[in-house]
């Protein structure tokens, strides 16, 4: 079946400045880590891709292992692009990464200059692209010297292949250090990838300081503790569901009472908003200014256009703001 859009596609999305850039996306971004892989249904992601688009979210955010097997979560979306998207390419916002083992020997893992240049080839080789809008360090690399792994991200952009430069996972400190590398070779520095969620909240102490100052944004990931901080597991570990699968990253042991037991009296307040737990996890992350997207995961078009659903209702009371600190204290 040929895919049209939807007319309405931009009518309902909030759009955030990334940084001091000029450069806006959706408050709500989707991820192919899991989901997107050879092993999952080629039909269902493409699905959710179609509906996310819909909905007015114009960026999709890969890395060169996502699959599994790594590499198959880039060439199933290369192949959506192909089928349906090829003429809104430029509506839509997509990324890549390197920094974690892809190929085996000294070369294919880490923050070599040799490793990034390569992988983002190979990246875009699968996409069937000429260039992404994000090129990303995915990790910070403790044995190569930082500048290395800069100049590796501004060759990139000066090559063309990819407009923007970002890096995820890294301490405050060595964000600053970074930031202060690309500026002087002049690329730009649009974003920064950092885990978030009610159950992770480092990026507090510090990172968020050194984004506003040089004028960075930043997208978080696992949002939702990966599909804790929602009622799916509220009785037990559905089959079917992230921590019941064996080639995920997250086991069952995650799953625990201390955990468990907050996030039922989080879903009691959520309900009490009039929202799902998932909704209201998302609308407490974008309370941040910093944050310019919140980066979901999904296995269902149901499950995106809940998460969509949390910009119905975004504001939050300072008693409620209470409440939530209270019950993650506890
Ligand atoms: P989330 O915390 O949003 O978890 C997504 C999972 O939660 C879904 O796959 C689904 O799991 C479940 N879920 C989502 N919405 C709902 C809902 N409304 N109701 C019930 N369950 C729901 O994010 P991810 O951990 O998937 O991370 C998002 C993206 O962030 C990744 O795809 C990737 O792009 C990026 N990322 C980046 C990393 C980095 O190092 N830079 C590391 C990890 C992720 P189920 O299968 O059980 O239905």
């Amino acid at each position: 079946m040929t895919y049209s859009p939807s007319e309405s596609r931009y009518d309902n999305m909030l759009y955030r400045r990334c940084g001091r850039s000029g450069i806006k996306l959706p408050a709500i971004s989707l991820g192919l880590w899991h989901n997107f892989g050879g092993v999952d249904v080629y039909e269902n992601s493409r699905k959710i891709i179609q509906r996310a688009f819909d909905l007015g979210i114009t960026h999709f955010d890969l890395a060169n292992n996502y699959g599994p097997p790594y590499g198959s979560a880039e060439k199933n979306f290369g192949r959506i692009l192909k089928q349906d998207f090829m003429p809104y390419r430029d509506e839509l916002f997509i990324s890549s990464k390197a920094g974690y083992d892809m190929w085996p020997g000294p070369y294919g893992d880490r923050g070599s200059r040799k490793y990034l240049i390569a992988s983002c080839d190979q990246s875009l080789q699968r996409l069937g692209l000429d260039y992404v809008d994000i090129f990303y360090h995915h990790r910070p690399d403790p044995d190569t010297p930082l500048e290395e792994t800069m100049i590796a991200l501004n060759q990139i952009v000066k090559q063309g292949k990819a407009l923007y430069v970002g890096i995820s996972n890294y301490p405050a400190e060595k964000t600053r250090k970074a930031a202060e590398i690309l500026e002087s070779l002049g690329t730009p520095f649009l974003i920064h990838q950092p885990r978030y969620n009610m159950f992770d909240r480092w990026i507090e102490e510090s990172l968020l300081d050194v984004l506003e100052e040089k004028g960075i944004g930043s997208i978080v990931f696992s949002p939702l503790d990966q599909g804790i901080l929602t009622d799916k597991y509220l009785v037990d570990i559905p089959e079917g569901s992230r921590a019941s699968r064996e080639e995920s990253f997250l086991s069952r042991d995650a799953i625990t009472e201390e955990k468990m037991s907050k996030v039922r009296d989080l879903n009691a307040l959520a309900k009490e908003r009039g929202q799902s737990l998932a909704q209201m996890a998302i609308a407490w992350i974008l309370r941040h200014n910093q944050v310019t997207s919140v980066l979901v995961g999904a296995s269902s078009v149901q499950q995106i256009e809940e998460n969509v659903g949390s910009l119905d209702l975004l504001e939050f009371s300072q008693e409620e703001l209470d409440q939530i600190e209270i019950i993650l204290e506890d």
